[in-house]
């Protein structure tokens, strides 16, 4: 296939990652990186934290900027939408109207935020790309009161940033309890406490009846100050193009353990795939995580130049709120019991156990680095699906890297 050309459809972390492991994989071909934004890929989990709290005006941390493009000879079309794939021709259509034809294909589209549909609610602000996260920063000034929709991972992130600089928050969650979603109750209080802690006010069970010009009407009558408004309720996969072109759909673009789509040319990756999980029983998943954009690149771009790995990395993931770091490996949601384990004071970490004591969830709160080197082996015990001793997980004197031994 020397001649051959691989197309990439979307410049996220997923995007990028895939250019360069075309080279990192010896193709010595064309790749064409196809990105409807004016920047060249950037990191995108500073824009709810460190590209707010900086002193000065956010810039991109570039995941492959100009010269790197350039070394790695990358086609790079920026700016361009893609708009329909004719699977026939083998080509891709730009807004402009350009054909880029492609012998494999990846479609790295991602996922968009969802927006509030009451009244007002164009008032709100998204957070998707640096320039929304610049506008988010902009409104941050000590005093202003900011009402942030959605306990999830940007609502709370945007909450700790702005608390730190001085705003009055209230976050309004729909849901009984914040992070309600993949993360379990004894973690989730422990983030709520810290919040507390810093001024936030969480509001729960809270459905918002209309937003005004400077406060939102809840349905149950109260009225919360609001000179700014953000929506984090959750983001949909991106799969016009993937719809248009007649891919199977199932909760994002369906994949099989390959990371291919229904037509064997055409490959999907990250937040807008959705795929079988081995460690999991098949259970189809679909991840909207930033290692997962990048492992899933790296295999679906073996798997276009001919390999058949399957993916099967554990789902792993991070937030980061004040001084405290929350990991989670695995899926919690699968375990029917916990084990406890202290890894330091202050830090807690849970393992979760199916029915058959099999490990296949671990989640963690602690300060700074304190949870990092046991999740990550907890991690790997769950990817091989270990079924460890309970009393072992919960004795911190123990070594869990001893149970990773054949
Ligand atoms: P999210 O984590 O899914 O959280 C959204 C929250 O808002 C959910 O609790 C949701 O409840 C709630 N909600 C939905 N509609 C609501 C409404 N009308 N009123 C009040 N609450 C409502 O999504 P997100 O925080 O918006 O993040 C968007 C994307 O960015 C996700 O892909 C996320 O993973 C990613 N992200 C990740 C990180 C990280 O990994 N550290 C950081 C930032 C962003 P339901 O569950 O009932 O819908």
């Amino acid at each position: 296939m020397t001649q051959a050309s691989m197309v990439i459809v979307g410049g996220g972390k997923a995007g990028a990652r895939a250019a360069v492991a075309f080279r990192e994989n010896a193709w010595k071909g064309p790749v064409t990186l196809i990105s409807d934004e004016a920047l060249a890929p950037y990191d995108r989990p500073p824009l709810s934290k460190a590209a707010i709290m900086e002193d000065a005006e956010p810039q991109p941390v570039y995941l492959l900027d100009e010269g790197m493009m350039a070394s790695l000879e990358v086609n790079f079309l920026r700016g361009s939408a893609a708009t329909t794939i004719d699977r026939n021709a083998k080509t891709v259509s730009l807004a402009d109207g350009t054909k880029i034809p492609y012998d494999r294909l990846l479609v790295a589209t991602g996922a968009e935020p969802r927006r509030l549909l009451q009244a007002g609610a164009e008032r709100a602000l998204l957070l998707r790309d640096l320039a929304d996260s610049a506008k988010i920063r902009s409104e941050f000034i000590g005093g202003n009161s900011v009402a942030i929709v959605g306990g999830g991972f940007i609502g709370l992130e945007l909450a700790a940033s702005a608390a730190k600089r001085g705003c009055r928050v209230t976050v309004i969650e729909a849901q009984p309890r914040i992070l309600m979603r993949g993360i379990p109750p004894e973690i989730a209080s422990r983030i709520a406490a810290r919040h507390a802690e810093a001024g936030v006010a969480i509001l729960t069970s809270a459905g918002i009846a209309q937003i005004g010009p400077d406060k939102i009407l809840l349905s149950d009558g109260r009225e919360i100050p609001a000179d700014i408004v953000i929506a984090g309720i959750g983001a949909a996969p991106r799969i016009k193009l993937a719809e248009q072109a007649g891919l199977a759909l199932d909760n994002g673009i369906a994949c099989n353990t390959y990371l291919q789509t229904s037509d064997p040319h055409i490959f999907a990756v990250g937040d807008c795939c959705s795929f079988p999980h081995p460690v999991f029983g098949n259970e189809r998943l679909r991840l909207e995580a930033w290692r997962n954009a990048s492992d899933q690149a790296i295999v679906a771009v073996e798997n276009m130049l001919g390999g058949q790995r399957p993916y099967e990395a554990v789902p792993w993931f991070w937030t980061d709120q004040y001084e405290l770091t929350l990991q989670i490996a695995g899926l919690p949601h699968r375990g029917v019991s916990i084990v406890q384990r202290v890894p330091k004071e202050g830090a807690l970490i849970l393992c979760h156990l199916d029915g058959e004591g099999r490990l296949v969830g671990a989640s963690g709160i602690g300060q700074g680095n304190s949870i990092a080197r046991d999740i990550r082996l907890l991690e790997m015990l769950i990817g091989k699906k270990a079924a460890p001793d309970p009393a072992a997980l919960a004795d911190t004197t123990f070594q869990l890297k001893s149970l990773l031994k054949p």
